[in-house]
């Protein structure tokens, strides 16, 4: 049975439909690989696998009374910034850590009406701020290709068990890269949506104006599917869209010829490993052989994506980390000393040096007197970067770039210096101050036997065209069928 963890959730899909066995037997293979395999990842942060069971049974049993969907009896994992009620929730924080979430993020419910199994909580750097899961308060997570290399960040946990065959999909979120970025550290694809595309009901906030949910799986077209069950308006997140949600899956063999592509110079100088260059490349010259056309663009903006970025999402940080006072949540410090000294002692203790770093970097860029410098400084520049990617797309449909400048680096490796670290998502994080949808997919291997990713860069509320464009590139060539050797 330990080859059906390796099937693409669509495949699983077809199987469970076709009745060739049943949620629960599929369920027990993959808590089997699961338990096998976890001791030298540390994906999960909390497993639950009698609530994955009983999720199997209810799928059998809807299946049985006739039900069908590509998602009901699908085991999944959760980067666990997302609530799922009555289980523990930490955001990697030891300030959370026994919290249990009252209630469900909108796309678990989501994905619990589809029929979905949970097998619990996957790990990820705290409040999802980093780039190698090495910020997690609980251990990082190893990179399933090479178990000294991190897993890229902040969902390590959900790229690793991803691609390590723990489960068929899981949910990341995507603030600066956070998605795309341990995606192409780890061989899978990984999606960004637009802005409002899905919901952030029930997300533990790290910077609200870019935070989104997004799907990561082992094909695109998996993404697909996942993405049109957990997309749509809910009436709890006022920033989500009304605009409607397309049937990426159904959609997704559009035509090649006459797309297309561009590519922003800033993002192929120095700093590129040098067989990131050549892979992401070769996939460009692949699309030109089917009839897309390629130019050069200058996105002159870019420059000032990260320092933007390290501005404007510390200044959201350190407003929504402020109700973390030993009140409300988790871990209270030093209750007998009084009020004032609780709510130091239980944030000194409950938050990380990353964390830390940042709610200090964000109060500053807000505070009178450097508010103007700082903080709508950066909203300014957010325009400028924003208008870059308006002009590319009056004559481009999709923006490549590579997804990292890297492959995945050694564990400890940047763990000393947080601008090294920053530099990680230098190519990511553009589109999440555009608010742009995009993407990462699987496009080789360095001469180590990491994996390379590519990103593609839609216009708002394009998912279509850029899943589209990954799916006829990935059914070309054979990375979605290589797996780590565990
Ligand atoms: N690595 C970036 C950061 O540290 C992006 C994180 C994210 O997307 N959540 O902030």
């Amino acid at each position: 049975m330990s080859e059906l963890v390796w099937l693409s959730l669509a495949e699983a899909a077809g199987r469970l439909e076709r009745r060739e066995f049943s949620s629960v037997e599929l369920t027990e293979a993959v808590l089997r690989h699961i338990e096998a395999t976890e001791p030298k990842l540390h994906c999960f942060l909390t497993y639950t696998p009698e609530l994955a069971l009983a999720d199997a049974c209810a799928a059998d049993e809807r299946r049985s009374r006739g039900e069908t969907g590509p998602l009901l009896g699908i085991p999944l994992a959760i980067k666990d910034v997302i609530l799922v009620r009555g289980v523990r929730t930490t955001a990697g924080s030891k300030i959370l850590e026994n919290f249990i979430a009252p209630y469900d993020a909108t796309v678990i419910r989501r994905l619990r009406e589809a029929g979905a199994v949970f097998l619990g909580k996957l790990n990820c750097d705290e409040f999802a701020m980093g780039s190698s899961t090495e910020n997690s308060a609980f251990g990082p997570t190893r990179n399933p290709w090479n178990l000294d290399r991190v897993p890229g960040g902040s969902s390590g946990g959900s790229a690793a068990a991803v691609a390590a065959g723990q489960c068929f999909a899981s949910l990341g979120t995507d603030t600066g890269g956070s998605i795309r970025q341990p995606a192409a550290c780890c061989g899978i694809v990984g999606v960004k949506p637009t802005y409002g595309r899905v919901s952030r009901y029930g997300l533990i906030a790290y910077a609200s104006s870019f935070d989104q949910i997004g799907p990561m799986t082992r094909t695109v077209r998996d993404s697909a599917l996942l993405l049109e069950a957990i997309a749509g308006h809910d009436a709890h997140d006022a920033t989500s869209s009304a605009e409607p949600v397309r049937p990426y899956a159904w959609e997704l063999d559009q035509p090649l010829a006459g797309l297309r592509l561009a590519l922003p110079r800033e993002c192929f100088g120095e700093g590129l490993q040098n067989e990131v260059r050549t892979a992401v490349e070769r996939v460009v010259a692949w699309f030109q052989d089917q009839g897309a056309s390629v130019h050069e663009i200058s996105l002159p903006h870019s420059r000032y994506a990260i320092p933007t970025y390290y501005l404007v999402a510390t200044a959201e940080a350190s407003s929504n980390l402020a109700r973390y006072d030993g009140v409300r949540y988790g871990l209270r410090v030093g209750e007998e000393h009084g009020l004032l000294t609780m709510y130091g002692r239980t944030r000194a203790r409950g938050f990380g040096a990353e964390v830390k770093r940042r709610i200090m970097l964000g109060t500053y860029a807000l505070s009178a007197g450097y508010y103007d410098a700082y903080y709508l400084k950066g909203l300014k520049l957010r325009t400028l970067v924003r208008r870059d990617f308006e002009a590319a797309f009056t004559d481009a449909d999709i923006v490549v770039t590579p997804t990292a400048p890297t492959t995945a680096f050694r564990l400890g490796e940047r763990t000393a210096d947080p601008l090294q670290m920053y530099l990680s998502d230098i190519f990511t994080i553009s589109a999440n101050l555009a608010g742009l949808p995009a993407l990462s997919l699987p496009c080789g291997f360095d001469d180590q036997g990491l994996p390379i990713g590519i990103q593609l860069i839609g216009r708002p509320f394009e998912e279509d065209r850029i899943l589209a464009a990954a799916h006829a590139y990935e059914q070309a060539h054979d990375w979605a069928r290589q797996h780590p050797n565990l």
